[in-house]
C-alpha cells in the first residue's frame, strides 16, 4: 500500500530555524490548515505538541475539533461556528458583520485589510468593530494582517508593512478609548519571517516553511529548511513490453526495446497530479513515469518492489506550473502516514 512517511527530526530542524528568526518557539503560531497542507492534521499536531509548541491555526471547527486539547489555542481561519465556543479555541473576524454572529465572551482575532484586499475588516472601520466588540462583550485577542507579496520581489511588503505599522498604532488609540487590553499583534507569514531581519510582531504565523518550503525568489538566496513529507508508492504488478508495444491509456508509451514494466500505487485519485506523458517526469528516485499517470497507477520500468514518488514537492511544483503548497495541500487524508 501505498503512503507518506513524515520526517519528525526534519520537522523539528524546520520550527529550530523559524523559532531563531521569532525570537522563540513560544512566538510561533504553527498553520496546521487544510490537514496540515495535505500532511496528515493528526499527526503534525502531535508532533508540534510534541516540540512544545503552543499555538496553532486550522482552518474550521472539524479541524479545531480534530486535534482538541493539544494546544493552549487553536486560531480558526475561515468559519464562524454557530454556538458556544469551547474554551481553548479563537475565531479569526473577517467582516465586520462576523462580530454580531459570536456569544458573548469568544476569543477573537480580529483581521485588518491593510493592503491585500482578500479578508479582514477595511482601516476605516476600526473603531466601529472596537465599538462592537465592547458592547457584545467579545474577547479581543488578536490583531492580524496578511502580506499579498512576501514571497515576491518587489517592494510591496515594505508598503503594506508602513500601512500595518499605522494600524498598529490606531488600534493602540483605540484600545485606551473603549478601555479594552491591548490585544497581541501578528502578520508574518514563513515567507515574510525569513525575508525580514526582524519581525517586532508577538506572534509569526509560518506553515510552508515548518513543512520545509519557501517558495521566495531565488534572490533571496537559499534557507536551511528539509521536507517533511515523503510519498512512497508500491509494485501492483510487472510485466514484459515488447519492442514497440505501448501501454497505459491512449498507448502514449511506446518501448524502444524489450523492457519490463511495473505498476505502483498511486495515481491521481491519491491527490497525485495527472501527468499527461507529453513531457519527462521522473520520481523523486529518478524513475521515469512513463505513459500518463491514470486515478490509482502509474507505469515505471524496472520491477522495484517501491518506489519514492516524491519528497521535493518544490521540483514536482515546477513541472506542473504550480507551488509546493498545492503538490502537498492535495494529497489525500485516506493515504496511510507513517511518523519516523
Ligand atoms: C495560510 C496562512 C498563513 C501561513 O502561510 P505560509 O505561507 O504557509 O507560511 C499565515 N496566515 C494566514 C492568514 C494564512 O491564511
Amino acid at each position: 500500500m501505498a503512503y507518506i512517511k513524515l520526517n519528525s527530526s526534519n520537522y523539528f530542524h524546520n520550527l529550530d530555524q523559524i523559532s531563531k528568526k521569532a525570537g522563540g518557539k513560544e512566538k510561533i503560531f504553527a498553520v496546521l490548515k487544510d490537514n496540515a497542507y495535505g500532511h496528515g492534521l493528526k499527526e503534525m499536531a502531535n508532533l508540534a505538541h510534541q516540540y512544545g509548541i503552543k499555538r496553532v491555526i486550522v482552518k474550521d471547527l472539524r479541524e479545531a475539533d480534530e486535534i482538541e486539547n493539544l494546544f493552549e489555542e487553536t486560531l480558526i481561519l475561515s468559519q464562524i461556528p454557530k454556538g458556544i465556543i469551547k474554551k481553548g479555541i479563537s475565531i479569526t473576524i473577517n467582516r465586520i458583520d462576523d462580530l454580531f454572529h459570536l456569544p458573548q465572551k469568544s476569543d477573537i482575532h480580529l483581521k485588518i485589510d491593510s493592503g491585500m484586499h482578500r479578508n479582514g475588516i477595511q482601516e476605516e472601520e476600526t473603531e466601529a468593530a472596537f465599538k462592537l466588540i465592547k458592547d457584545k462583550k467579545l474577547n479581543l485577542k488578536g490583531i492580524m494582517t496578511h502580506f499579498r507579496s512576501a514571497d515576491d520581489l518587489s517592494s510591496e511588503l515594505f508598503w503594506q508593512r508602513e500601512n500595518w505599522k499605522k494600524i498598529k498604532k490606531q488600534v493602540l488609540k483605540f484600545c485606551k478609548k473603549y478601555d479594552i487590553s491591548i490585544p497581541s499583534f501578528h502578520s508574518c507569514n514563513s515567507a515574510a519571517l525569513f525575508r525580514l531581519k526582524s519581525c517586532d510582531d508577538d506572534f509569526v504565523r509560518c506553515g510552508i516553511a515548518t513543512y520545509g518550503y519557501l517558495e521566495t525568489d531565488e534572490i533571496f538566496g537559499t534557507f536551511d529548511l528539509k521536507a517533511v513529507l515523503s510519498l512512497w508508492a508500491e509494485k501492483l504488478s510487472s510485466r514484459l513490453l515488447k519492442k514497440g508495444e505501448r501501454a497505459g491509456y491512449g498507448g502514449i508509451f511506446r518501448a524502444d526495446r524489450s523492457m519490463i514494466i511495473s505498476t505502483y500505487d498511486i495515481g491521481y485519485g491519491d491527490g497525485f497530479f495527472r501527468a499527461d506523458g507529453t513531457k519527462e517526469l521522473f520520481t523523486d528516485s529518478n524513475k521515469k513515469i512513463l505513459g500518463r499517470v491514470s486515478m490509482d497507477n502509474f507505469i515505471c520500468e524496472g520491477e522495484n518492489r517501491e518506489i519514492e514518488v516524491l519528497n521535493n514537492a518544490k521540483k514536482m511544483a515546477k513541472h506542473f506550473n504550480t507551488i509546493s503548497y498545492e503538490i502537498t495541500t492535495k494529497l489525500s487524508p485516506f493515504l496511510k502516514r507513517v511518523v519516523v
